[in-house]
C-alpha cells in the first residue's frame, strides 16, 4: 500500500511537463506490480540482466529506462525491448546500440550522460567530448539511433548551491546544442533529479525525474 501511497503523492507534485521514472532496481516484482497497479507505466533499471527478467516476468506495456552504466557487450540483452538509455557516454556504446537496434530494426533513443558533478566516480562526458561526439562522421552515420536529451547527476552534498549550480550548468548545455539541431536528435528530455533533489532539478529545468527510495523505500 505505501508504494501506491508514495507513487501517487509525488506524481500530484510533478508539473505536467515533467515525466516520472520509478526507479526499482534491487526491488522486486512484486513491489512493482503495486506500483504498475497504481498506473505507474515507466520503471528505471541500472543492471541489465534485471531489466531483462523484470520485463519478462510483467506486462508489455511497460517502458523500460536503463538508468545505469551500460557494458558494450550487455547491449543486445535489452535492444529488443528498451525504451530509452540514459547513460550513453561514448561513441564507441552508441555504435553498439546503433548495431543491436538495426538487428531489431528499432530506433532506440537515447540520453547522452554529461558530467556535471564534482565527484571523480561519475560517469559522463564533458562538454568537449559532447561537441566531438555529435560532430563525428561515426555518429553522423548512424542509422538506428535518436538522441533525445541529455542526462546528468548532481554531486552527492548537502550544498544546495552546489546542486544548484550543476543542475543550470546541465540545462544550458541542452539549450545550446539544442539550437545548433545536430543530425540524430530530436532533443526535448533532460533528465536529472532524484528522490533527494527533484525539486531543485525541477526549478533547473528538469523534465525526467528518476526517483527510487522515495516511492519504493530505502535499499
Ligand atoms: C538509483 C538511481 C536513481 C534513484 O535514486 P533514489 O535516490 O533512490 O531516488 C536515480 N538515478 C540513477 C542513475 C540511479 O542509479
Amino acid at each position: 500500500m505505501a508504494i501506491a501511497e508514495n507513487l501517487l503523492s509525488i506524481k500530484e507534485s510533478l508539473p505536467e511537463n515533467v515525466t516520472l521514472v520509478a526507479v526499482s532496481k534491487t526491488k522486486p516484482v512484486t513491489d512493482l506490480m503495486e506500483a504498475y497497479t497504481a498506473g505507474q507505466r515507466i520503471f528505471g533499471e541500472n543492471k541489465i540482466q534485471e531489466m531483462v527478467d523484470k520485463w519478462e516476468q510483467m506486462p508489455k506495456d511497460i517502458e523500460w529506462h536503463m538508468i545505469g552504466h551500460v557494458q558494450t557487450n550487455k547491449v543486445k540483452y535489452m535492444a529488443p525491448f528498451v525504451t530509452l538509455i540514459h547513460g550513453v557516454d561514448s561513441l564507441k556504446l552508441l555504435e553498439e546500440i546503433n548495431k543491436q537496434a538495426q538487428k531489431n530494426n528499432r530506433i532506440i533513443n537515447c540520453l547522452l550522460q554529461i558530467y556535471i558533478a564534482e565527484e571523480e566516480s561519475k560517469f559522463g562526458l564533458d562538454e568537449v567530448e559532447l561537441q566531438n561526439l555529435l560532430n563525428s562522421t561515426s555518429f553522423n552515420q548512424m542509422n538506428n539511433i535518436r538522441i533525445v536529451g541529455l542526462m546528468g547527476m548532481a554531486t552527492f552534498t548537502d550544498n544546495q548551491n552546489q546542486i544548484k549550480k550543476e543542475f543550470t550548468h546541465l540545462k544550458s548545455i541542452f539549450d545550446t546544442i539544442q539550437k545548433l539541431e545536430p543530425k540524430n536528435c530530436h532533443l526535448n528530455t533532460i533528465s536529472m533529479g532524484m528522490s533527494g533533489d527533484y525539486p531543485l532539478a525541477i526549478a533547473c529545468g528538469s523534465t525526467m525525474v528518476r526517483i527510487g527510495s522515495s516511492i519504493f523505500g530505502g535499499r
